[in-house]
């Protein structure tokens, strides 16, 4: 974990190439019908870590729903966030995509992109992509549709590089639906899925603009216990290619995934370690079974 602040660095800085090949930050989903991915644009990891948030205050009417957080997060890790309602774990993820501007402190992804001074839209085209608790997908369309109209984000650079790529786009469409598992229902429209099958559609529209990091706001309320143990084996085989963040309550499936949990509260972090670290802490006993 960092200890020293990183600087402000100059923005001819930020034009420069990224040191690893962890290239090509794609846009999510909120960024449809908003034009191309940002060409060229490259995260600068070379620390490993893929997104820094240092001393983030959030204020609410004089009220702290974030106060004074610190936050690390290494490029390809799943991070598991919990704590009780209200420790502001939803307001942690709008400060990472900007829907929220911290009152104080500094939120970097990679090394270089300071997301506060980006707006919604070029976050999402940097690379980090929010799934919402409810799922919305296009209901009328067909599953293979939804995905296809996630990737239209990147449709001028497809067209620019010609017909043989609508293979390859097709391709890429192929291999999302096997790894949300909806091959067999990929021409059935997407309001007939199931709940869980809606939940994994949506992941699979994040996942058509490849973003470095995926923000997952409990993505397994709601499920069969199934559809969780997929979910699981999903986010598993997503970590490392992607940093995911993933807020859960359900404390069976954050230890089926998760190394690491940072524990909320009161807009700050409580505990962070194994889940039997953080479970067999007392501040964390006192904090969910009440004083
Ligand atoms: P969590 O997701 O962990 O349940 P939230 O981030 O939603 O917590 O909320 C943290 C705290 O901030 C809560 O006390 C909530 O009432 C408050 N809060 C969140 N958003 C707003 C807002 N827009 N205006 C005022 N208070 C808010
Ligand atoms: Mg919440």
């Amino acid at each position: 974990m960092r200890t020293v602040p990183l600087p402000v660095v100059r923005p001819e800085f930020m034009l420069e190439p990224a040191f690893d090949p962890n290239r090509d930050a794609g846009s999510s989903r909120d960024a449809i019908g908003l034009g191309a991915r940002s060409a060229g644009k490259a995260l600068d990891v070379r620390h490993g870590t893929i997104l820094s948030l240092e001393d983030i205050s959030v204020s609410f009417d004089g009220f702290k729903a974030l106060n004074a957080l610190n936050l690390y997060i290494g490029v390809g890790e799943l991070r598991c966030i919990i704590g009780p309602n209200g420790a502001g774990k939803t307001t942690l993820m709008d400060v990472i995509t900007g829907k929220t501007r911290p009152s104080h402190g500094k939120a970097w992804f990679g090394e270089t992109l300071d997301l506060a001074s980006m707006s919604e839209v070029q976050i999402a085209q940097a690379g980090i992509g929010r799934k919402f608790q409810k799922p919305t997908v296009f209901e009328a369309l067909t599953v293979f549709e939804n995905l296809e109209l996630a990737q239209k984000a990147d449709k001028s650079v497809w067209a620019s590089l010609g017909a043989r790529l609508r293979g390859e786009q097709k391709e890429r469409i192929d291999e999302v639906l096997e790894t949300i598992r909806l091959t067999s229902t990929q021409h059935r429209q997407a309001g007939l899925l199931s709940h869980g099958q809606k939940q994994f559609l949506e992941i699979g529209m994040l996942l058509m603009q490849d973003p470095q990091l995926l923000l997952l706001d409990e993505p397994v309320a709601g499920m069969t216990d199934a559809e969780t143990e997929f979910t699981a084996e999903l986010f598993r085989g997503l970590a490392g290619k992607h940093s995911l963040m993933v807020v859960e309550h359900d404390m069976g499936f954050v230890g089926s995934i998760a190394d690491h949990v940072t524990v909320l509260h009161q807009g700050s972090v409580l505990a962070e370690g194994s889940l039997e670290q953080v479970q067999a802490d007392d501040r964390v006993i006192e904090v969910y079974l009440g004083r």
